[in-house]
């Protein structure tokens, strides 16, 4: 009788052990899932590194070979005979600072959202307006490469609670990459449309699309769609993932839709809410800064 109670307590130590062994392995297989993400994720972190870097020296590079052009000039006393060269010069390094400016702005928030350190300033706001503003201040800069934006909503005012300036990042950035991918003389479509619970904006553009593989992606922090495929050269992959970061601070969702060789079409919703408490009224006099429209625009301008 012992003797067949022992074997029962062996059994039952046994079935334990078993037990304990298959959840080791569990653990074990998800450690070495979690370890090819890291590998993969530091993988990504360093093609971004080396990516930025380049990126960041691009510009840095034309600003001072043109600092050293007018300290040639001036040394030479060729101020003068120059200025027509000149003042192109400072153009040149104008737009490169601000795509430095871009490219360390960006840098600065995707680091501020990984931390959690982002901050929304939210009120309440008629986001028709912000959005108009936002259009309208553009289209003396696009009407020069005879790009149309025309802009249309479904409704005059809708008080939502929003970051102003976070909407404007939000359209600049999707408006741009449009005017990017689109050729002289295109048309790009703002449209904003009430869906009761939520505020729909979109941008369209009738440019060279993104391949149905892609699409999944280009949200993706540091992805870029294949840059033999696209007709620029400029850009980390930060803009898309930053937006759709501050999109989700809102509470809302962004997609899109794309064909290759007809267009994209990107949308963002915002729901209708309101907040109780705001931290910043929108202020007509701060709206779309030239400045931060050439920021922004730096790549495409
Ligand atoms: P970047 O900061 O390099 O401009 P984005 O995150 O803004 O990157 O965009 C990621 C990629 O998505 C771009 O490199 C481009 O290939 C693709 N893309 C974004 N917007 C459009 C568009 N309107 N038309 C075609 N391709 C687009």
């Amino acid at each position: 009788m012992k003797n067949i109670s022992r074997v029962k307590e062996i059994i039952v130590a046994n079935k334990e052990k078993a037990g304990r062994v298959a959840d080791l392995i569990i653990v074990n297989k998800a450690l070495i899932i979690a370890n090819k993400a890291l590998i993969i994720a530091n993988k990504e972190q360093g093609e971004f590194l080396v990516n930025i870097s380049h990126e960041l020296k691009t510009p840095l590079n034309v600003i001072f070979s043109t600092a050293q052009l007018f300290d040639m000039y001036c040394k030479s006393g060729s101020l003068d005979d120059k200025k027509e060269s000149i003042i192109r010069y400072i153009e040149s390094m104008k737009l490169n600072s601000y795509r430095l400016s871009k490219l360390i702005n960006n840098i600065v928030d995707i680091s501020k959202i990984e931390a959690g350190f982002f901050k929304l300033n939210l009120s309440n706001n008629n986001i028709v307006q912000v959005v108009e503003d936002i259009v309208m201040s553009v289209t003396t800069l696009t009407e020069c490469n005879g790009l149309q934006i025309i802009f249309d909503t479904d409704i005059e005012e809708k008080i939502i609670a929003c970051d102003t300036e976070k909407i404007e990042r939000i359209v600049l950035n999707l408006m741009s990459n449009a005017i990017k991918f689109s050729d002289d003389g295109d048309e790009i479509f703002v449209d904003i449309k009430d869906k009761s619970e939520f505020i729909e904006i979109s941008v369209k553009d009738n440019g060279i699309g993104i391949e149905d593989k892609n699409l999944s992606m280009i949200f993706d922090r540091f992805k870029q769609v294949d840059k033999s495929l696209s007709r620029n050269t400029e850009g980390t992959g930060v803009g898309l993932s930053l937006v759709k970061s501050i999109v989700e601070l809102h509470g809302g969702s962004i997609y899109v839709e794309s064909e290759c060789g007809k267009g994209s079409k990107f949308t963002v919703r915002l729901p209708s809410k309101k907040v109780l408490h705001e931290s910043i009224l929108y202020n007509n006099e701060v709206k779309s800064q030239n400045q931060n429209i050439r920021v922004e625009f730096s790549d495409v301008y």
